[in-house]
Parts: structure tokens; sequence; C-alpha cells
């Protein structure tokens, strides 16, 4: 279920989508940006944090799942991949949240391979305590304790994802 009020309300996260937005804007004035949505956890903030970059852009998508097994190591399969060629473009990746970070660092370390002139990281929330790969994050909406939450894009065996906030989800027993 989903727990008592909100970790995020829909206020806070749009107030700081805008200043994430303005900070991307900033940071590439005069350049051109690939926007890298990753899929489906990333949908939501995704369109509402293009909707704030002022600089102009392209935008596509990689939808990704995880499985992570003893240890450290972690399997990550790539179900759809960009279409753009990324070579000499200035890339930005967009994550709904960053946990072990083993997502972010394959899909990162596999765009390298393609040539990019830059690559950058924005993810909405950081989960910091469980990072087992370190992965640069240079755009951070929030960083949020170690709570298993839905809403704004985030799932519950594919549910919750339409709460225009960020809430702890339990299990009920
Ligand atoms: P990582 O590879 O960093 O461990 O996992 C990242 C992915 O795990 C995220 O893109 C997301 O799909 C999922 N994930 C990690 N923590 C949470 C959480 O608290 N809530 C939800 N809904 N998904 C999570």
């Amino acid at each position: 279920m989903v727990t008592g009020k909100p970790l995020l309300t829909a206020e806070q996260i749009s107030h700081r989508v805008r200043e994430l937005g303005d900070m991307i804007t900033e940071d590439y004035s005069g350049k051109k940006l690939l926007a890298v949505g990753i899929l489906k956890g990333a949908f939501m903030f995704f369109s509402d944090l293009v909707k704030k970059i002022r600089v102009p852009l392209t935008v596509d998508f990689i939808i990704a799942s995880s499985y992570v097994k003893t240890g450290t190591s972690g399997e990550v399969k790539i179900h759809y991949d960009i279409r753009d060629d990324i070579s000499g473009k200035n890339v930005l990746l967009v994550e709904d949240i960053v946990d072990t970070g083993i997502t972010l660092n394959h899909i990162r370390e596999l765009i390298l391979t393609r040539s990019p002139e830059s690559i950058m990281i924005c993810a909405f929330l950081d989960k910091k305590e469980r990072r087992m790969v370190d992965v640069p994050i240079d755009y951070r909406g929030f960083e949020i304790p170690n709570e298993f939450v839905v809403g704004y894009g985030l799932d519950y065996n594919d549910m919750f994802r339409n709460l225009p906030y960020i809430s702890v989800f339990k299990k009920s027993t």
C-alpha cells in the first residue's frame, strides 16, 4: 500500500524540476542536446524536465531492466536502444532513481563506446545509501532514504506510475 503523506509533493517536485531545467539550460547554453530518457520509470520526470530546458534538443529513449545477482554484480538487459547516431552529440541521460547504480553505470558505459561529445546524468531520485557502483550524477533532484517509493513514473508491479507525487510503498500484510 501507499503510505500516509507523500514523501515529495507535486509542488516540491515541480519546483525542483524547474531548478534542474534552469541549471541544464545554463550549462548547455550555445549547445545542442540529445536528452535520453530511461524508461519506463523516467517518463514523467523526463517530459516535465525537457519542457524546462531552453536549448535546442532532440529526444530518444532506452528501455532497460536490471537483475541484481549476488554480491556487487548485476545484469542489465536493454529492451530498446537509442535509434540516433550519437557520435559527437551532447548526451543527457535522464533516470528516475539511482539505487545500486548498476543500471545507470551499464547504460553510461554503453553510450561511452559510441563516442559522444559529452555525457551527463540527471537523476530524479538518489538512494545513496544503497550504492554498489559509483556513477557520477551531474544533476540530482532529491536524495531520499532507503525506502521503496512509487509515483511520478515509479511503479510497484507496474502500478502507481500515474501518481503526481512520490510516496513510500509498503507491502500490506
Ligand atoms: P539500480 O540499478 O540503480 O539498482 O536500479 C535502478 C532501477 O531500479 C530504477 O530505474 C528503478 O526502476 C528501480 N528502483 C530502484 N529503487 C526503486 C524504488 O524505490 N522504487 C521503484 N519503484 N523502483 C526502484
